[in-house]
């Protein structure tokens, strides 16, 4: 036949989604299996956010705002930055995309630590531009200082995901200082920080506070973890107005959607609460490292909503005893688990599947 798409694409690798509920139910008959394969936060919707779905279920028939006004000036009052630095998107892995494609030409070098977030060697690869991926040190963390020397004249971007995913480190503030100021300043540090919600040590800096006035620096945030909105996604990111105007110039028009701008408003009313789930899913994420750690698992510290089992060739069998226990994990061969932290009763059943396995 003939070919109609990229002959490069082939060789991408298609992001997997973690397995979920229903996969399980179909394939090993087990109806009520437990997801810990995403990082969501388990406690459903914020308050307030059903109903603001429900209200704005009314004007689907209309395009939302694409300029997305309102939530941009709650966002710029929340975080201190003026709308102009602020561009939301359908998601933050939307926008990442969004922010390669206003960086990158084809053959442009995007630099990132592996492993780290799965989205990354795609988005690159979308774009035509070379993934440099820079090994994770020993003890599962970025390596900054070989990130900056994996540098040359075509790198365009720089990606630290702090914390990473999937190994849940953290980098920490002098450490990044560095890195900050050795970078050259037409490379883009991209900082992403999906998880920040979940950072309790105060090392680890807040990229907004501390580097969002640096001219080359664009840190990416989620509503889909802490804020509990993954299903509708919105993402949003902050940078130099000009370099925001140029991913608002090719974000997918009206990308942010009419239900998600209204769900995020209603979210964003929710802060309290907000810090309340996330320091019930601290708690839990240190009480199931320590549960990990005396079943002979060398687990990183996380400062995520998941911690990473660096188990290595292992990884399969362990993931099929988790889920023939009802609990779906997220195998990345060969290299470890990564487990979202549930509800004390989900981390439970997960401990217990993981004793099974491991033993
Ligand atoms: N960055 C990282 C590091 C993530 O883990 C994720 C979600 N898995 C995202 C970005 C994307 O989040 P969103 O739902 O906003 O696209």
């Amino acid at each position: 036949m003939t070919r109609l798409t990229r002959p490069d694409l082939d060789a991408l690798p298609d992001y997997v989604p973690g397995r979920n509920v229903a996969d399980l139910a179909r394939e090993l008959g087990i109806a009520e299996a437990i997801k810990l394969a995403s990082n969501e936060v388990p406690f459903g919707p914020l308050p307030g956010v059903p109903d603001a779905v429900a209200a704005a279920v009314a004007n689907v028939h209309r395009y939302p705002d694409m300029g997305v006004v309102q939530l941009r000036d709650k966002l710029s009052d929340r975080y201190g930055v003026p709308a102009s630095r602020l561009v939301t998107g359908c998601g933050s892995v939307a926008l990442s995309e969004h922010l390669v494609k206003a960086a990158c030409l084809p053959g442009d070098e995007i630099v990132y630590a592996w492993r780290s977030f799965e989205a990354y060697p795609i988005i690159a690869a979308g774009a035509g531009a070379v993934s440099t991926r820079v090994p994770n040190t020993p003890a599962h963390g970025h390596d900054l200082p070989a990130l900056a020397a994996a540098i040359t004249d075509r790198t365009r971007v720089v990606i630290v995901c702090n914390p990473n995913n999937p190994t849940g480190t953290a980098v920490a503030r002098a450490q990044l200082d560095r890195f900050v100021d050795e970078v050259p300043s037409d490379v883009l540090i991209v900082l992403d920080e999906a998880y920040r919600e979940f950072v309790t040590d105060d090392s680890v800096p807040d990229g907004i506070e501390v580097y969002g006035d640096r001219p080359n620096v664009v840190v990416l945030r989620t509503l889909s973890k802490a804020w509990g909105l993954a299903g509708l996604r919105i993402g949003f990111l902050v940078a130099q107005p000009e370099v925001a105007a140029a991913v608002r110039k090719v974000v997918t028009p009206f990308s942010t959607n009419l239900i998600a701008q209204a769900a995020a408003l209603a979210a964003l009313d929710q802060e309290p609460e907000v810090r309340r789930r996330a320091a019930l899913v601290v708690a839990e994420r240190d009480r199931v490292t320590e549960a990990l750690r005396k079943l002979s698992v060398d687990v990183p510290d996380s400062q995520a909503n998941f911690v990473w089992l660096p188990i290595a060739d292992r990884t399969a069998g362990f993931a099929a005893a988790c889920e023939s226990r009802g609990v779906i994990v997220r195998a990345f061969h060969p290299e470890g688990i990564r487990v979202t932290i549930g509800t004390p009763e989900e981390n439970d059943a997960f401990l217990s599947a993981a004793e099974a396995a491991l033993s």
